[in-house]
């Protein structure tokens, strides 16, 4: 009923010439404090999605700052959880509707047996960190050993949740110790009154395949195996196909833009990998549609048809294009903007969530709120070189400062480290 995930290791040196001094040497401190504790991560998904992307990095980050740090993934027994959890997930984030008490009862049974066969298991750690709705029934299910620590991390946006799943859900929260949002605005009224809460915006690897920037002839020989035309400009938006990622709007921001640049060529990148996601195929067919046959739209789905691995086709994709796109209309934090502007693309957002934290509107990248919108920044970027690399070295600038996955850790174990405090040597100097 679960996984446990073995991630190639890292070492932390090879960090450190990225990062600001101060916040890689604080990192290496609350390390050394924490050192002789065990930290466990929880998902739904071993791949797929920004929430499984974080987590393959933060392991090996871990371990590699001396702390025993594992990773479990469910494997639920009813093949319609992930439906009910990707409709929760919908609500969540303002879709209308309601759940049945059957949805009820799938959701809260398979992860009830996810629990029985944890504890039959013995599966333990002295920090448990439980990544979005999809199992936070388990603090209630598994109670606490002496000693524990349980957090959950929401990285979702609730500003507008739909309220009869919010009001289902939010009690499972008080059994945990603390909560993590990504941003403020998403922590639902009253919440933080019942258990503490702390905001900490996720973050990507600097070091993976996927963010090391890729050569640009490299990058130009892949696209171009994906029947792209490296002589014409090109814009991308990379995001798995989601009601949210608004792949429609995009198509219509490009036939716009396409009017004054008539070169321009268009992919959507959507390698469907998460075993969490199975709306994908349905939204991919519409998407497809929407686009109409046009030559100059490339979508892309199946992963085995590429001509490399998903990371380096993300890498290539996002290198070899002039501007990227991130056209979300909810986004709790969009992995995909700050994976584009750690490349020194310009990315235009959505006007929406996370986008508005990782994007300073006009100056490390522009938010949009319509097609039309989006149109005219695209037209500005790809008719001006200056204004696409000064956008682009601003963007790439506050990934460092902001946005590196050294940041997100730090953030993590001092939240831990202040639930530990008769646990841990006194601490000074944070
Ligand atoms: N991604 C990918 N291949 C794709 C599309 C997306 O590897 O074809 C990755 C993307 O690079 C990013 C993650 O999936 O790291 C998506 O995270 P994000 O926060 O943007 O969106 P989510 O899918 O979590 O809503």
């Amino acid at each position: 009923m679960f996984s446990k995930l073995n991630h190639p290791s890292v070492s932390y040196a090879d960090y450190r010439p990225l990062l600001d001094p101060k916040l890689a040497d604080d990192l290496a401190a609350v390390a050394k404090e924490m050192g002789r504790l065990r930290v466990l991560h929880l998902n739904s998904t071993a791949t797929g999605g920004g929430v499984a992307e974080i987590l393959q990095s933060m392991v090996p980050l871990g371990n590699s700052l001396g702390i025993e740090t594992e990773r479990i993934v469910i494997n639920p027994d009813a093949p319609e959880f992930f439906q009910v959890t990707k409709k929760i997930h919908n609500m969540l984030q303002g879709a209308d509707g309601e759940l049945s008490p059957d949805e009820l009862d799938i959701y809260f049974s398979c992860i009830q047996r996810v629990a029985e066969d944890m504890r039959a298991k013995n599966l333990t750690a002295d920090v448990w960190f439980v990544h979005d709705p999809q199992l936070l029934p388990l603090a209630k299910l598994l109670p606490k050993k002496q000693g524990e620590t349980w957090i959950w991390i929401c990285h979702i946006d609730l500003t507008t949740p739909n309220a009869s799943v919010l009001d289902a859900l939010m009690p499972l929260t008080e059994y945990y110790d603390q909560l993590i949002f990504s941003q403020t605005a998403y922590v639902p009224d009253g919440l933080a009154d019942k258990v503490p809460v702390v905001i900490a915006p996720p973050a990507i690897d600097p070091l993976t395949v996927k963010n090391t920037p890729m050569d640009l002839t490299q990058a130009q020989k892949v696209v171009r195996a994906m029947g792209i035309d490296t002589e014409r400009p090109l814009i991308t938006q990379v995001s798995r196909f989601d009601l949210w990622k608004d792949p429609w709007g995009v198509i219509d921001a490009y036939r716009i833009a396409k009017k004054t640049v008539p070169g321009l060529q268009l992919a959507l990148l959507g390698l469907s990998q998460a075993t969490d996601d199975p709306e994908g195929a349905e939204v991919y067919k519409t998407v497809s549609d929407h686009a109409n046959g046009d030559p100059d739209i490339h979508i892309y789905f199946d992963p085995s048809e590429m001509p490399v691995s998903v990371d380096e086709v993300v890498n290539a994709v996002q290198m070899a294009s002039e501007v990227l796109i991130q056209k979300s209309t909810r986004e709790g934090f969009g992995l995909t903007v700050t994976e584009g502007m750690w490349k020194g693309k310009p990315v235009i957002g959505g006007d929406a969530g996370g986008i508005r934290v990782q994007i300073n509107d006009g100056v490390s990248g522009f938010l949009v709120s319509s097609p039309e919108q989006c149109a005219q920044r695209l037209v500005e970027l790809l008719q001006d070189q200056s204004l696409r690399s000064r956008i682009g070295k601003a963007a790439k600038e506050s990934v460092r400062e902001r946005f590196l996955l050294p940041r997100l850790a730090l953030d993590y174990l001092r939240t831990a480290r202040a639930h530990m405090n008769g646990r841990l040597p006194a601490t000074s100097g944070d």
